[in-house]
Parts: structure tokens; C-alpha cells; sequence
């Protein structure tokens, strides 16, 4: 069986990351695409895991040697795909995810052949200003700029194959594993 590439997309802080964690824990066999990013570490994440943490001028190189899929400026930091390995576990057959912001997802969704996009959306806006604020480990000046760049963002929903609106993590997870083609056990399905 072969899987169509699946970009996740959605606004800053509707719970991206750890609707795909859970879509991990239940399907080991779905590949994550690890981005490469100019920006510092946060508390916890992993070189190599999370992300590739790159200096500037390394970020640049990759750009240079054609070495991502797509890259955009985000919140002033660099964010990209690397190329090669999305081409190699997609040539693998296995399941791919890249999990993305809407520039990045416009290239991705024009150089890739085949892919698919899943939105991922807030209930209510007023759940996702909550949610931004809750994460709590940026200051206000940042947020408040992640808030207006939130409704930009949520306007790509109309661009995508499929949208999940993120209730509940179970659901959304298990939503998105029917969407990427893999199913679920009912062990695994509640
Ligand atoms: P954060 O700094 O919160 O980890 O990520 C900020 C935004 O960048 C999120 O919306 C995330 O999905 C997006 N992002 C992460 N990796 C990439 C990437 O490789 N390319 C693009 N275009 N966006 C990314």
C-alpha cells in the first residue's frame, strides 16, 4: 500500500503538535518530517527530534544546495523541510507527515505530486487566543503578533483536501489517521 504525503496545517497554537504526537503514539509506522529551523531550542526539545536547530548561515546553505522542500519566515525565525528525506520515506511507501505553516504548505502543496492537506482548526477563535496566551512560554509582543498572523492563517482553511476542526485530541488524532489512510483497531479507536 502506498500513502499519499499529508501536509498538517493550521494556526499557531490550535494544537498542531500534539494532535500529531498522539497520531505517533497510535501509529508507529507514520514518518514525521523533522524541519530544519533558525530559531532557539525550547525547554525540552531535542536537536534532531523536534527539529534540526541551524544557525542562520546554515539555513542558508540548505537553501542554497536546494537541500529543502519549501522554507518560510515565520515570526521572524526560518523554517523548512528537508528535501531528501521526505522524497526517500515517500519512495518507501510509508506515510508521511509534514506538519507546516500556510506559506510553506503553498509550496508544498505546488511542488509535490501527489499530496493532500488536512487543516487543522480552532472551535472558536476566542479558543484559539486562549490556547496562544496558555502556552505561556512566549512574551505578549510575540503572541499578539501570532494572534494577527492567526487569522491570516485561518483564512488557508478554504485551500485544503480536509479540515478537522480540534475539539479533543483523541478525536482529532483519530480523525486525522482515517484521513492519512491508515484506520484504526477498535483497541485503539475510543
Ligand atoms: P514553532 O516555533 O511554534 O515550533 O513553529 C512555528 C510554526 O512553524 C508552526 O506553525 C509550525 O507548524 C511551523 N513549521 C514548523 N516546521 C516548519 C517547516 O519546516 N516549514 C514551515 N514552512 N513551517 C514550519
Amino acid at each position: 500500500m502506498t500513502f499519499i504525503p499529508t501536509v498538517v496545517v493550521g494556526p499557531s497554537g490550535v494544537g498542531k503538535g500534539t494532535v500529531i504526537a498522539q497520531v505517533l503514539a497510535m501509529c508507529p509506522q507514520v514518518w514525521l518530517s523533522v524541519s530544519a529551523t533558525t530559531r532557539a531550542p525550547r525547554p525540552g526539545e531535542v536537536n534532531g527530534k523536534h527539529y534540526f536547530f541551524v544557525s542562520e548561515p546554515e539555513f542558508s546553505d540548505l537553501i542554497e544546495h536546494d537541500g529543502l522542500l519549501e522554507w518560510a519566515t515565520y515570526q521572524g525565525h526560518r523554517y523548512g523541510t528537508p528535501r531528501q528525506a521526505v522524497i526517500e520515506k515517500v519512495e518507501q511507501g510509508r506515510a508521511v507527515l509534514l506538519e507546516i505553516e500556510v506559506q510553506g504548505a503553498r509550496q508544498v502543496l505546488e511542488r509535490l505530486r501527489p499530496v493532500r492537506s488536512v487543516f487543522l482548526a480552532p472551535p472558536s477563535w476566542a479558543d484559539l487566543e486562549k490556547r496562544l496566551r496558555g502556552r505561556g512560554t512566549e512574551p505578549e509582543s510575540v503572541i499578539e503578533q501570532r494572534l494577527v498572523t492567526a487569522r491570516e492563517e485561518l483564512a488557508f482553511r478554504d485551500h485544503c483536501d480536509h479540515v478537522i476542526v480540534n475539539r479533543e485530541v483523541a478525536s482529532s488524532a483519530a480523525e486525522l489517521v482515517n484521513f492519512i489512510g491508515l484506520g484504526l483497531t477498535s483497541d485503539q479507536a475510543h
